[in-house]
């Protein structure tokens, strides 16, 4: 026996095309509604029965331009509808049909408005890196490709729609560069490091070289972990090397100035320092020396001496041979005293005049007495003639003294030095010349002077106090 089943409404195409949430009509060869479903008639704002016979170009004139394109072909066109201040788009695809048009509305409104912020979002950040007169790559380390955004075409003098060398990366770096490159990367793949930092050089359309700084980061890796995918940004540097490389030739040649104007200071100094006549260091240079030494002498209590030594008879030796005879003697007495003098030890000086100074720098009582014969003796064999001595040769007379460390005594100075010295020569010249006069200080600070001549085996007489 069979059951009775009853008869099921079976679904129609008006009921499917009634419920489509997409808005739907069909148009006659007029133009006019045959169809239409509730989704249109809300798009529309109206029921389907006042729809019916309706022109669809006065129900929605934003429809006119897209609908007369489809008079041959399907179209498909992006229409903005405002209706009761209420602002859509509309996706509307139009297809020519046996008796008519068939059409099909979806509301992108939302897709619409996500696109616009979407495009809104990328132009500023576009806008900002290029202020910044940035560009971005996008590096994919598994191809080796790369992808820039406009503003590296515009650094490196490309058009829009140039892409030199894409799939390498590198080839426009400088050959020098290349390493700060190679090893950066270098670390990225050995995942030692996830960021990229280098500052190189890029070879502009033009041939010249642009400083490019890129800082970049590793944004997706394998699933093994490797770097897949490198985000980056670069800079066109190369107007800041110019200037630091500007400065730093400014630095390098301050610095040849500073070097050269030292030299000549002490070049200047030195010369204010040497006696021109004979080349020995002046009565400046003394002075300094023997404060300094004075100095050192307190501090680290060495025997300092000082030799005074005079021409005998010099100025009848001008009278006799001529200034510049005396000249000349005087040169010669100079490098003959400078020669006899311990090299690094002894500062000769010309005091002044006909007279040089001799300060002898750690040395004992003994050694000051032999230098000061050794000097009168090597001046004697030099047998300069000279008719107004009594010698018949030029000879010289020697007034030294010796300090060593007192503690503190007041009378303890350079100048007590020097007066002692003097005082020995003044005594020496008395004796009659070609003589040493030595002047020894006591501790109280007074001084006692006995002179010497060559020829006197006894031991010297006191003669001054
Ligand atoms: P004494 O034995 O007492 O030292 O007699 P002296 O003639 O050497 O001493 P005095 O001080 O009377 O004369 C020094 C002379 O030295 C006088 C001066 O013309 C000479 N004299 C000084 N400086 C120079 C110089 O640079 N060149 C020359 N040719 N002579 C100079
Ligand atoms: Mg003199
Ligand atoms: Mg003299």
């Amino acid at each position: 026996m069979n059951a009775f089943r009853p008869p099921q409404p079976i679904p129609t195409p008006e009921g499917a095309y009634r419920e489509a949430p997409v808005g739907l009509c069909n148009v006659d060869e007029a133009g006019c509604i045959s169809l239409a479903n509730e989704s249109f008639a809300q798009i529309c704002g109206m029921t389907i029965n006042a729809l019916l016979g309706q022109s669809i170009v006065l129900v929605l004139p934003e429809l006119a331009p897209p609908f007369a394109a489809a008079a041959e072909e399907a179209v498909s066109a992006d229409v903005s509808l405002v209706r009761d201040d209420r602002s859509r788009v509309l996706r509307v695809h139009i297809r020519p049909s046996p008796s008519g048009h068939a059409l099909a509305f979806v509301d992108i409104t939302e897709d619409a408005a996500r696109l616009a912020a979407l495009t809104q979002q990328a132009e500023r950040s576009a806008f900002a890196l290029e202020s910044a007169g940035q560009w971005v790559w996008d590096f994919d380390m598994i191809t080796d490709r790369v992808w820039r955004s406009q503003q590296w075409k515009r650094t490196l003098g490309f058009s829009p729609d140039e892409m030199p060398d894409a799939d390498q990366p590198w080839s426009i770096v400088h050959p020098s560069d290349r390493k700060i490159i190679d090893s950066a990367m270098r670390r990225i793949l050995a995942g030692e490091d996830k960021s990229f930092e280098a500052t190189y050089r890029l070879r502009h359309k033009d041939g010249s070289w642009r400083w490019i700084l890129s800082r970049g980061k590793v944004i997706a890796e394998t699933s093994d972990g490797r770097p897949a995918r490198m985000l980056a940004t670069s800079t066109d540097i190369t107007r800041q090397k110019e200037i630091e490389q500007e400065l730093e030739a400014v630095i390098r040649q301050r610095r040849l100035l500073e070097h050269d104007l030292v030299l000549a200071n002490r070049r200047l100094k030195m010369l204010a320092e040497i006696d021109s006549l004979t080349e020995l260091p002046n009565r400046r240079k003394f002075d300094r020396v023997l404060d300094r030494e004075f100095r050192r002498m307190r501090r680290t209590r060495p025997v300092l001496a000082l030799l005074m030594i005079d021409i005998d008879h010099f100025k009848r030796y001008n009278d006799l041979y001529g200034h510049p005879a005396g000249d000349e003697c005087l040169r010669l007495v100079a490098e003959t005293l400078q020669h006899v003098a311990r090299p690094s030890r002894d500062v000769v000086t010309r005091y002044g005049g006909e007279e040089f100074a001799t300060i002898l720098i750690d040395t004992n009582p003994d050694d000051a007495a032999s230098m000061a014969r050794a000097l009168q003796g090597t001046i004697r064999e030099l047998a300069i003639p000279h008719e107004g001595s009594p010698q018949g040769r030029i000879t010289i007379s020697i007034g030294y003294t010796f300090l060593t460390p007192q503690k503190r005594a007041p009378w303890c100075t350079p100048q007590r030095l020097i007066e002692a010295a003097d005082r020995a020569l003044y005594a020496a010249k008395e004796a009659g010349r070609d003589h040493i006069g030595f002047a020894g200080i006591e501790a109280d600070g007074s001084i006692q002077i006995v002179v010497t001549n060559h020829q006197m085996d006894a031991p010297p007489a006191e003669i001054a106090r």
